[in-house]
């Protein structure tokens, strides 16, 4: 390709827009362009590292023996009522109706689809098992599109679905996919780890989820340094603390705190650690017969945090959690949300088990203003209830016994899910068993997210400079700068030249002939991150030599020109 006939489209400035490395660099050389909120195109250079990454995907799934399929993104409204998800799926599933009144949503996953196809298509046990997949866009009208491609609305997604007989059999899928998806991430240059997840929206009861490790992920990663144990923060056990809680000692007693809202406030007004002032919080629970809200309140040691995902898995608790209302939480308690505590407390109280430990504490009065001090569990506070409900933290021993746990942020790139017959059962996808009987399919989901992986690939391999590609996935291998091509009818020649070789020799190779600055081309090369440049200049052809750079340590060469061919290609990774 000549960069006289590309659309290059890298951009000079830095766009204001971007938060994070990745979508600066997307936009600067030239790979996306926004056209409405968390809605791109993929310009050429973009493609072409979209289309090596959509080869890699689809070479592993097909060596799992998974079979392509192309389903629609436009999906009928009746199959998400089948499955029970088409008002649960909530305001990001994309609805709209046809000219005749029909109702549709934009896919935003694909289970009820695959799931229709596999009841129609699949009649007897011994088809099984079967995994089907494709590459295609998704749509989720995300509360808040960020970081370009990272969150968009609009996105590529590779989706996988098996079907089998027994939950044995799923699981054999599963390895094997889990198995593809490292094999993907590998190839792509990430530096990832598969985690254990929450199964959110899915459903299911047994998850993976691949995370590219990166400061800006949105997700936390909880790891031992003991052991190969590795979870998202959502479901990562927070150990029950191997300590006896301190015995009780005088009465409790009411302390002011004016002005205090929050833990620290309260904490430093009364001259205590955070760790000795409990975190009192309301969510709302069940609804009550008149179908008002219930309120519970959760317990926390003051300086640790909630963890929502393990609420939510308590029975009761309204799923997606909701904290309390402060007018809710005023008619309930006659206190303001910085003064609450459960001395007194008329509703269900869920206590953390580190809180749990805790003795001689202070909480909230339940009235603005005050804080109890010396409050004990079982004397002060008769009925509680105890569950693991914090995030851990940096330095709290490993679940699995080994180690010590240690926290990352992740970029999601990828989820394995064991779905078992949820949606089979919901939309009877049954096969006939070697005595004729109906059995819903075991099913499990796979996903990766191709445009996202893309942007944790960037976020992992960039200098100051721009994009440095893993070799598997650079939009073109090598980049050909000839210096003022138009004054030197000699380094016209040989740049011609090494550039028909390097496309004859079947490189992708871009050549920079547009006659710019040399420090214009070099910046545009290395802004796109071509692994290979050659430069070819007057100067150095005097000695017979062309210049070469390695993009990714910025090591530079020279390289006769009689043999440069053989020599640029004994460069490139195989
Ligand atoms: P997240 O928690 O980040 O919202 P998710 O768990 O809802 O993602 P899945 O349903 O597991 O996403 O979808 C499979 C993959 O699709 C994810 O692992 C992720 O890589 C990708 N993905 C999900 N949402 C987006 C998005 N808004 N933009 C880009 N990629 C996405
Ligand atoms: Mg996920």
């Amino acid at each position: 390709m000549r960069t006289s006939q590309y659309l290059l489209s890298t951009l000079k400035e830095d766009p204001k827009e971007a938060a994070v490395e990745s979508h600066r660099l997307m936009l600067r050389a030239g790979i996306i362009r926004q056209i409405a909120s968390g809605i791109y195109t993929w310009l050429p250079t973009g493609m072409r590292v979209l289309s090596k990454v959509n080869q890699i995907v689809r070479e592993e799934m097909d060596k799992t023996g998974a079979l392509e399929i192309a389903m629609p993104m436009v999906q009928p409204a009746d199959l998400w009522r089948e499955s029970g998800r088409y008002v649960k799926y909530g305001p990001e599933l994309c609805r709209f109706k046809d000219r005749k009144q029909n109702e549709f949503a934009l896919g935003p996953t694909h289970e009820e689809v695959v799931t229709d196809i596999a009841r129609r298509e699949i009649k007897s046990a011994r088809q099984l098992p079967m995994c089907l997949y494709q590459i295609q866009n998704k749509f989720r009208d995300e509360i808040r599109p960020r970081f370009g491609v990272m969150r968009g609305r609009e996105f590529l997604m590779k989706d996988a679905y098996s079907f089998d007989t027994s939950v044995e059999g799923t699981m054999v899928t599963y390895q094997k996919m889990y198995d593809a998806y490292s094999r993907v991430f590998t190839r792509m240059g990430l530096e990832f780890r598969p985690v254990e997840a929450d199964t959110g929206s899915i459903g299911g009861n047994h998850s993976h989820e691949f995370q590219a490790l990166a400061d800006v992920g949105e997700d936390t990663i909880a790891w031992s340094d003991g052991s190969n144990y590795a979870a998202n923060i959502e479901m990562a056990e927070a150990v029950a603390p191997s300590y006896d809680r301190e015995a009780p000692g005088e009465a409790y007693s009411e302390a002011e705190t004016p002005k205090c809202h929050t833990v620290d406030e309260a904490a430093n007004y009364l001259h205590m650690d955070a760790n000795k002032v409990l975190k009192s919080l309301i969510v709302h629970g069940e609804k009550d017969e008149n179908g008002k809200n219930t309120l519970v309140m959760i317990c926390l040691c003051g300086n640790q945090t909630l963890n929502e995902v393990k609420a939510v898995h308590i029975p009761g608790i309204a799923d997606p959690l909701e904290m309390a209302t402060e007018e809710e939480i005023g008619e309930f308690t006659g206190a303001h949300t910085g003064s609450l505590g459960p001395v007194g407390f008329k509703g269900r109280i869920l206590v953390d088990r580190t809180a749990d430990k805790m003795s001689n504490f202070a909480c909230g009065a339940n009235k603005t203003g005050y804080h109890l001090i010396n409050v004990n569990w079982d004397r002060d506070v008769p009925n509680y209830e105890v569950f693991d409900l914090r995030n851990v933290e940096e330095g709290d021993p490993s679940p699995d016994g080994k180690g010590t746990l240690h926290l990352r942020n992740g970029i999601e790139v990828g989820q394995v899910f064991m779905l078992g017959t949820k949606y089979s059962e919901a939309m009877k996808a049954t096969v006939k068993d070697e005595n004729g009987k109906d059995i819903p399919m075991v099913m499990g989901c796979y996903g990766i997210g191709v445009t996202r992986a893309i942007a944790a690939v960037i976020e992992q391999h960039h200098d100051d400079r721009g994009i440095i590609w893993p070799e598997n996935i650079a939009p073109f291998k090598v980049a050909i700068v000839a210096i003022k091509p138009t004054k030197s009818e000699q380094v016209k020649a040989v740049a011609e030249k090494l550039y028909e070789d390097l496309q004859n020799a079947g490189v992708e190779v871009l050549y920079d002939d547009r006659d710019e600055r040399p420090g214009v081309m070099f910046a545009d090369m290395e802004l796109i991150g071509i692994p290979h440049i050659i430069t070819i200049g007057e100067k150095s052809l005097k000695d017979g030599v062309i210049e070469y750079k390695l993009r990714k340590t910025q090591e530079k060469s020279t390289i006769a020109v009689d043999n440069a061919l053989n020599e640029i290609l004994a460069k490139l990774e195989k």
